[in-house]
């Protein structure tokens, strides 16, 4: 049994993760500033005597004695981050510096949950580790890619400088059951305006790629890098299945049975064109990989959105 502290608890991946840490009978700390997370998301674990809830923002330095960090908190979409971009730099920034602080200080193992976005725009495909990357700065997703480059910076540094005990996994696109309907990620909203019957809106010509993982792959990899020594990454967690975004529209509407059609609206700033994990190092290291396919993924997730709409 080990005391867990997650930050950004309440999101989408964060409540997952919750979910998996004390069926398998561990104490958490949830802590969420609810900015894009959100209650109803941990409603069901509010209560357990394992579970606490700590509204708060990541940016204030906080103290509990834990084994584990796995430090979360920081806004996931481009809609979110891009409506706060300051506040997504110093989430970055400020938050990650506090939860390392927390780790040199109480001795916790600690997991960033960086994100394929440090590589930008690749101009390599599919996507390694030693891939330094192809990020504009000043771009409008700056704040989060380059937020994110230096929260690994800050966690490296802190490993040579302090011993901290640091682990870096870089998420590729993540979706399943509660993804904020008002986020505007790919997955969410394709499966909505399928499910209201509603235009499917695809940015451009809908030839860019992504891979999509479903959320208990995700935290199945997160369960085995925390516990696994020797190795502190950085490493890809991400399903290396690649798709367009035309692919994803047609398969959406297919097992939704919709009548929405496709419509292309103005490619999106800086949109990175093509995404695939390639996570030879997380079989290598960890033995992990994805064994649920997108389709089965969907039908999950789909089931969700038809009860919540
Ligand atoms: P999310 O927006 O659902 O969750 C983020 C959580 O962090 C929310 O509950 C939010 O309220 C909280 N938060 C934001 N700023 C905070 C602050 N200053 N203090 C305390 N809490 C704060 O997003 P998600 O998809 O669950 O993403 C979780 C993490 O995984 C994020 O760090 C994100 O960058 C990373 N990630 C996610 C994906 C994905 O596809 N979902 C891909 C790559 C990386
Ligand atoms: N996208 C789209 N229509 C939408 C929402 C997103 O075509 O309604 C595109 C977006 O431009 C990007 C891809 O889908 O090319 C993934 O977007 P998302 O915001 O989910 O994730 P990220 O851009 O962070 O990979």
């Amino acid at each position: 049994m080990k005391k867990v502290l997650v930050t950004g608890g309440a999101g989408f991946v964060g409540s997952h993760l919750c979910d998996r840490l004390i069926g398998e009978g561990h104490v958490v700390i949830c802590l969420d500033n609810l900015f894009t997370g959100s209650k109803a998301n941990i409603g069901h674990l509010l209560g357990h005597p394992n579970f606490s809830f700590v509204e708060r923002d990541v940016q204030q330095p906080f103290f509990a004695q834990v084994d584990w960090i796995f430090n979360l908190a920081c806004p996931a979409s481009p809609i979110h981050y891009q409506h706060e971009p300051v506040e997504t730099v110093r989430t970055n920034v400020m938050g990650m510096l506090n939860m390392l602080e927390l780790a040199k200080a109480t001795g916790a193992r600690i997991l960033q949950a960086s994100t394929s976005e440090v590589y930008g725009d690749p101009l390599e495909h599919p996507q390694k580790e030693t891939y330094w990357g192809n990020v504009d700065p000043i771009s409008r997703r700056g704040c989060y890619d380059e937020g994110k480059r230096c929260a690994e910076t800050l966690c490296f540094d802190y490993h040579r400088e302090y011993g901290v005990d640091i682990r870096v996994i870089r998420i590729f696109n993540t979706y399943g059951p509660r993804m904020a309907q008002n986020d505007g990620r790919v997955v969410s909203n394709f499966i909505l305006q399928a499910l209201r019957g509603e235009p499917i809106t695809i940015y451009g010509d809908g030839s860019h790629t992504r891979s999509f993982q479903y959320v208990d792959d995700l935290v199945e990899g997160m369960l085995k890098m925390i516990q696994q020594d020797g190795f502190v990454g950085p490493v890809n967690i991400g399903n290396p299945g690649e798709f367009t975004l035309n692919e994803l529209a047609d398969l959406i509407i297919k097992m939704t049975g919709s009548g929405s059609e496709t419509v292309h609206l103005p490619e999106v700033d800086h949109d990175p064109k093509r995404r695939q994990a390639d996570i030879t190092l997380a079989k290598t290291e960890l033995g992990w990989e994805p064994k649920i396919k997108l389709d089965e993924g969907l039908t999950k997730t789909i089931t969700y959105f038809k009860s919540v709409v």
